[in-house]
């Protein structure tokens, strides 16, 4: 959980600034604002964004630095990392059988422990089996919507900080979608920001669970819309020259299927961690192998299965998400659109969502959004490509970031 943050002091001057807002919305995928009109008259330029594979871990610093996974450092949350582990102390545990530490008070204990001493930020999950937890490291360790928050490369807020651009950042903390736009709104008024930003997570559990409502969708929508057109309104009050861009990370796949993967993988006779380790994120399932044997048999299993497929390194480069340490995986398997682990690391048993994302971005229902006030002077057809607004944003031109090149869709 992360506070509203100010990370510049305004600046006061005689001038009133341009002012952007960038609006981040967790989740809001194409599918489903398609055929509504959701802020259409506020943001006439809209398009599809194609999203990276994997889960926000990697998309939002896709967005925050412009560049694929592969060159962030940030993919999916865990990585394996033996001798960096956090949690390499646990190892001295390992004479206790798997059933003693994969409980979930275990998990919790963890999860308190990782996040209050250890250093690894409020938002640390235990999705990892706490007895081969020491073979893993935690990659968002520091606030990624701050200074030097992604490891390998800059991100927007560097920009803004080196640049002394005023800006204000507001993520998640205690407060709910709504009470940070508020926020936004209380700031508006006397603040001389020529940026805000903010990150509105709540419509991701949102379409988990309602991806199949189109009526609760709809209303939920009018609300988003009823706030952000406020924020608009009292920014342009403030300022004459105002641009607005909500865009998404990734977007929400109704759920069909379910497969009990590792119910498969487990009957095999190889054992984890002696002879491989695995990590079951809801559509992926990622291993590290150390026999060929144990590799030879599970690549066979995850063969003929029907959920899903193994990725080649062709693949997984042509997506930007392929490690040559191999830190995410040896092997990365895939599910189909549709399609969920049953039971993985990430999602309990208990938790049955409507909705998922993590398929290949291929799948139309991943695709992300744009909206804007404004019609880009680039192209802007992936995730990555919403860094070249922010830039634009940087300008020392009070113009907002607009042309003729593209049309809206
Ligand atoms: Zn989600």
């Amino acid at each position: 959980m992360r506070t509203v943050q100010s990370r510049e002091p305004i600046t006061t001057g005689d001038q009133e600034p341009e002012l952007n807002i960038f609006v981040l919305i967790d989740a809001l995928g194409w599918e489903v604002i398609q055929g509504r009109r959701f802020l259409e008259d506020l943001l006439p330029y809209r398009r599809p964004l194609r999203t990276v594979l994997g889960f926000s871990s990697g998309a939002i610093p896709t967005i925050l630095t412009g560049r694929p996974p592969a060159e962030t450092g940030h993919w999916n949350l865990f990585y394996f990392d033996p001798k960096g582990s956090p949690f390499r102390w646990l190892r001295y545990l390992a004479f206790l059988p798997p059933w003693a530490m994969d409980h979930r008070v275990g998990r919790k204990l963890l999860k308190e422990l990782g996040r209050r001493f250890l250093g690894l930020g409020p938002l640390f999950e235990c999705c990892v089996k706490p007895s081969v937890l020491h073979y893993f490291n935690w990659v968002e360790r520091r606030n990624i919507y701050g200074p030097a928050g992604i490891s390998n490369s800059r991100s927007i807020f560097d920009e803004l900080v080196s640049k002394h651009i005023p800006h204000r950042v507001y993520t998640y903390h205690d407060m709910n979608d709504h009470q940070i736009v508020n926020r936004a709104l209380d700031d508006i008024t006397h603040d001389r920001a020529r940026v805000l930003f903010l990150y509105l997570s709540e419509m991701d559990m949102f379409l988990h669970t309602h991806v199949n409502d189109g009526a609760r969708i709809g209303q939920r929508l009018d609300e988003y819309e009823r706030d952000l057109t406020r924020l608009y309104n009292a920014a342009s009050a403030r300022c004459g020259s105002v641009s607005m861009t909500i865009f998404s990370d990734h977007g929400m796949t109704p759920v069909r299927e379910h497969y009990d993967l590792v119910r498969d993988v487990e009957a095999l006779p190889y054992h984890s961690p002696s002879d491989y380790l695995a990590v079951y994120d809801s559509t992926m399932a990622r291993f590290w192998f150390f026999g060929d044997k144990a590799r030879e048999a599970i690549e066979n299993i995850l063969s003929a299965s029907p959920c899903g497929r193994i990725l080649s390194d062709a693949e997984l480069s042509g997506l930007g998400v392929l490690f040559e340490d191999r830190r995410f995986g040896d092997l990365v398997f895939l599910l189909h659109p549709g399609w969920l682990i049953a039971a993985s690391d990430f999602n309990g048993p208990s938790w049955n969502p409507a909705g998922m994302h993590g398929y290949h971005p291929d799948d139309s229902y991943s695709d992300a959004v744009f909206l804007s006030t404004c019609r880009p002077a680039f192209r802007v057809a992936t995730i990555k490509d919403i860094y070249q607004c922010f830039k634009a944003a940087l300008n020392e031109s009070h113009e907002p970031p607009c042309s003729d090149e593209t049309g809206p869709r």
